[in-house]
């Protein structure tokens, strides 16, 4: 899965609010919406028809049987609008630990999930004795995936993947998601009205894209196909298997919540630094009833998703391996919390006191400007928050003396505008 994709991106309702700021380098100016600027798509150059027929002969050109196209170009006639208007949309609001979280915690869905893992437990069991991925991990990332198999997405994978192989932002990339369908198809798996998912092309339970599919599922019950759609074993294996081959380790945890001794370094903290669990110790760390982290040899990092403000948590080998699956920081924690919880583990014991209180594009714009004329380097300002922003929040609290967590919140916009040299 390239991508975490939001199925349940529900628009936070918050007062829009004009916001005015001085920059070094900017007049003063009232900002709003308006004034990021749009970004620019390039269109596709050639015809949908005229393209779909190069796309077709060269399917054919591949050895795709003529069964198999004219069923699978039969459903993507044109390309869908819908699809190129998701693809385009930035979302309205930074997500925030707590409202990543909250989405997708529920009592209902830790129910369900321990009900799910009792009533197929001899599946379970044997999908663990082959690959040695832990029933309540598995369960975790079914929840997290399709809502155990409810929500599985209802577009053509075929005209969805047409659709945005045929727009330029990523062409070949979904071009090659296209053919990998194909071949799919003509193995027999599915058919191609069958192979339905999201708009992104992300299939069945699992929400796999074509290419995972080819690398890593499997046949679970022995029919001779590969179902992902319909058939728990062939998801439950295929998972298991991906998983498998990407380092899971069955006899370890995911991670733990800690607690961390005060004056932590903060520069410690994230995937790039890997530390034994007893030089984590060593350094104050501790569980979270205040207990010592033991010796174990295993090594971790500690991730505070939420920033100094949040909880923090020592993440172990298969919290990277979520990643493989999912490159998400909140996607891995929320893997493993939810499989703590379908084991009766309690709720995380520190989430931010208050319930945060999520940045717009236009103030990431904002705060994108102020650290470039306060000299740290934002790159040009685009209103999303990525590696360079981050970097640069992080250079700017340490200039500060604060904790460089690198956490890019509302907080931190206040300081920022203070800080803001006045306009002459
Ligand atoms: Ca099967």
């Amino acid at each position: 899965m390239p991508w975490d994709i939001n199925l349940s991106g529900k628009p936070l309702k918050f007062l829009s609010r004009t916001l005015l700021f001085v920059g070094a380098c900017l007049a003063v100016s009232t900002l709003n919406a308006a004034d990021i600027p749009a970004r620019v798509y390039a269109e596709p150059e050639q015809d949908y028809a005229a393209w779909l027929a190069d796309l077709r002969a060269e399917a054919a050109s591949r050895g795709v049987s003529a069964a198999t196209i004219d069923a699978a170009f039969a459903l993507a006639p044109a390309p869908l609008p819908r699809v190129i208007e998701l693809d385009r949309s930035q979302p309205e609001f930074v997500q925030t630990f707590t409202g990543y979280m909250n989405l997708r915690m529920s009592a209902a869905r830790i129910a369900r999930g321990q009900r799910l893992m009792s009533e197929h437990r001899e599946l379970f069991t044997e999908v663990q004795q082959k690959y040695g991925v832990q029933p309540h991990y598995l369960t975790s990332f079914w929840a997290l995936e399709s809502d155990f198999g409810q929500q599985t997405g209802g577009f053509s994978v075929l005209n969805a993947l047409a659709t945005l192989a045929w727009d330029p932002r990523r062409a070949q990339f979904f071009r090659d998601q296209f053919m990998a369908a194909l071949r799919i198809i003509d193995e027999g798996h599915i058919t191609a009205e069958g192979m339905t998912g999201s708009w992104a092309g992300a299939m069945g339970q699992l929400q796999f894209m074509p290419d995972t599919f080819e690398a890593y599922a499997v046949d679970g019950d022995g029919d001779g196909k590969i179902d992902i759609w319909k058939s728990l074993p062939d998801v439950l294996h295929s998972a298991a298997n991906y998983l498998s081959q990407a380092g899971w380790k069955g006899d370890e945890r995911w991670g733990r919540e800690v607690l961390l001794p005060a004056g932590f370094d903060f520069g410690l903290a994230g995937t790039d630094i890997r530390k034994p669990v007893s030089e984590w110790n060593a350094l104050g760390i501790r569980r979270v009833d205040g207990a010592p982290l033991g010796n174990a040899a295993i090594e971790g990092s500690i991730i505070v998703p939420a920033g100094v403000n949040g909880p923090a948590f020592l993440a172990y080998n298969n919290f990277r391996t979520t990643m493989v699956w999912n490159r998400s920081t909140f996607y891995a924690i929320s893997v493993g919390h939810l499989a703590d919880r379908f084991i009766g583990e309690g709720p995380i014991q520190h989430m931010p006191q208050n319930e945060e209180r999520p940045l717009t594009r236009e103030e990431v714009w904002e705060m994108q400007n102020l650290l470039n004329g306060l000299g740290f380097d934002a790159g040009t300002p685009d209103g999303s928050v990525g590696s360079r922003t981050r970097e640069a929040v992080r250079a700017y609290q340490i200039s500060r003396n604060l904790p460089p967590d690198s956490y890019v919140s509302f907080d931190l916009l206040t300081a920022l505008r203070s800080q803001a040299p006045a306009a002459n």
